[in-house]
């Protein structure tokens, strides 16, 4: 079994954690259904429709989507770490030269990343803010309702009993 360092195994922390945040069931691609790749043949012109052609295949753009969610959320995981062994393993699996930076060039870069970063997710909140200002200024507009004057009249008027003229005999 290779020995990994502390960084190594820490990086897989995050990865674990990433991806139980983006995808909790671990559910396939809906696009593609975890190939990662698509195809568009059509039946008659393709040697077979069914399993698709290296013609007309092309990358899941769904698939694409979620590797850059994710490689974004892992980034942003490291920079918040404040973790030097984790960022040089991290630097190492994006294939960046790292070889010579020292621990304190890593933290002052972190630290800058990480101003950047909060800046950005503060950006987005002020976007947010405001597109829900606007969305919510149709509102219902009240009228008064005209007041019932004499609601207590009514019922209880009498009316005197009607009583024919007496003694009128025919
Ligand atoms: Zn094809
Ligand atoms: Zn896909």
């Amino acid at each position: 079994m290779p020995t990994r360092d502390r960084g190594e195994i820490m990086l897989d922390l995050v990865y674990d954690e990433v991806r139980m945040e983006m995808n909790p069931d671990n559910d396939d691609c809906p696009t593609c259904g975890g190939e990662g790749v698509i195809f568009e043949c059509f039946d008659g012109f393709c040697i077979d429709a069914e399993i698709g052609c290296d013609e007309c295949t092309s990358r899941c753009p769904e698939c694409a989507r979620r590797n850059l969610a994710f490689a974004r959320a892992v980034r942003k995981a490291v920079i918040e770490s404040d973790d030097v062994d984790l960022a040089r393993a991290w630097f190492r699996s994006i294939n960046r030269p790292h070889g010579n930076i020292t621990d304190a060039e890593i933290k002052a870069q972190m630290a800058t990343a990480r101003a950047k970063l909060e800046q950005e997710e503060s950006d987005a909140e002020r976007d947010r803010a405001e597109g829900e200002g606007a969305a919510g200024a149709a509102g219902a507009q009240l009228r008064g309702q005209p007041a019932d004057p004499g609601s207590a009249a009514g019922e209880g008027s009498q009316h005197p009993q009607d009583q024919g003229p007496q003694g009128e005999k025919g």
